[in-house]
């Protein structure tokens, strides 16, 4: 094999045996021959055993595995790769569906393919790198989507923000493949405008469309507030599901907008629907609508472990105000999207809110994300999105 040799430390070969996907910097004793961020490396045990090939990176996760068998990552690597993703989605029967035109092909390690995202969008993928070996891959993978994947004819590259700024690379987004674009896709039978020029990640959230499909379900007659709407997507369930009256709330004023256009593109002439360009926190403190049904979809409170205790601290103070807001009987979706914050440490953070707010609370449903996201067993570490719907006297 012609790559570089990333020499493990005696022992530290004990999770790759397991799958692990990450090498961590302490684990390595030496690299043999010249590396540079973003390169295939070989990794072998301190006694020489070939363990697999990743993509090397400088940082505390240092190798990225891709595989544990001796195979090359060549053209039909990632052809193979790509087809076995997009043959789970044909099984879960989100692709090539009536219902959906929009789903996540790959998730990263819950694909074999650590720092990589791509998402599809009726008849665009967005591919979005983490890591400096993707970004390199780029044009194979956008290839590999239009060979496999049915119906796709542009891909869009949207890794400035999400590659690791200290590898100086000038990554600009823009097409691999193709052009524009439809910008409209079906979840569940519901319309939606996606961006993925200017929206936020890739341009919408995928992985709710489970918990949409399920607060639709308890909307009927409901008085509901949708708070850090986004898109507007549970806004527009709540509609469908015959909510009596529909709030949104989110602070930035272009997801407002593009909720009102969603809302509008699935009911042309609708009253129920009210969308606020404010702080969520400032709105519930000031709401004056006792609401039956509250979601809360906040953007991830903590990105590293060295802020978890604010981020669960603000996971309590949101959720106190809910309790303290929400009608007798009412219903509130409350979500985790932080990677770190595990969910017993998010139960705790909404177990401490009840009982500040005094309100008797029952757990109806505890949600996680789809399976269009799949969590790698083991790597434990995929599970991210995590939610409590709560019963609230
Ligand atoms: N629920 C959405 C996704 C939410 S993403 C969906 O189903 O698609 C998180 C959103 O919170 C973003 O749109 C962001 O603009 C908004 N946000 C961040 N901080 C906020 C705050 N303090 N008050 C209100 N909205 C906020």
């Amino acid at each position: 094999m012609a790559y570089s040799k990333v020499i493990l430390k005696k022992g530290k070969e004990e999770p790759l045996l397991r799958f692990h996907p990450w090498i961590f910097s302490g684990a390595i004793s030496r690299i043999v021959g010249p590396v540079n961020e973003g390169d295939l490396v070989e990794v072998v045990s301190a006694d020489q055993i070939h363990m697999g090939v990743g993509h090397y990176q400088i940082g505390s996760i240092t190798v990225r595995m891709l595989t544990f068998t001796d195979g090359l990552i060549d053209d039909t690597f990632w052809m193979s790769a790509i087809k076995q993703a997009y043959a789970l989605r044909k099984s879960i029967y989100l692709a090539e569906s009536e219902q959906n035109t929009t789903y996540r092909l790959i998730h990263g390690e819950g694909d074999h393919l650590p720092g990589l995202i791509i998402d599809i969008y009726e008849d665009t993928a967005v591919i979005q790198a983490h890591s400096v070996g993707m970004h390199y891959s780029r044009t194979i993978i956008a290839q590999s989507i239009i060979n496999t994947v049915s119906g796709i004819k542009n891909v869009y590259y949207k890794s400035e923000v999400t590659l690791p700024y200290k590898a100086n690379l000038t990554s600009e987004d823009g097409y691999l493949i193709g052009s524009g674009g439809k910008g409209i896709v079906k979840e569940n039978d519901l319309l939606f405008h996606v961006d993925w020029i200017h929206g936020q990640k890739t341009g919408f959230f995928v992985d709710q469309r489970e918990n949409r499909k399920l607060l639709q379900y308890y909307a009927k007659d409901k008085v509901m507030l949708n708070l850090f709407c986004y898109t507007g997507g549970f806004s527009v369930y709540g509609l469908q599901g015959g909510a009596a009256k529909v709030h949104s709330v989110d602070s930035s004023g272009r997801a407002i907008e593009l909720t009102n256009e969603n809302v509008a593109l699935n009911f042309p002439v609708e009253n129920r629907h009210q969308a606020f360009a404010e702080d969520a926190f400032k709105f519930l403190d000031n709401a004056t609508t006792t609401y039956d049904l509250i979601i809360l979809d906040p953007p991830a409170f903590a990105k590293h472990k060295n802020v978890l205790h604010n981020a669960l601290q603000g996971y309590r103070k949101l959720n106190a105000k809910a309790f303290e807001k929400i009608a007798h009987n009412g219903i509130l979706f409350t979500f985790s999207c932080s990677q770190i914050v595990s969910k017993e440490q998010f139960r705790l953070a909404v177990f401490s809110a009840a009982a500040q707010s005094g309100r008797r609370v029952r757990i109806l449903h505890q949600l996680t994300q789809p399976a269009d996201h799949p969590i790698n067993i083991y790597h434990a570490e995929g599970e991210y999105l995590k939610g409590l719907v709560l019963y609230v006297e």
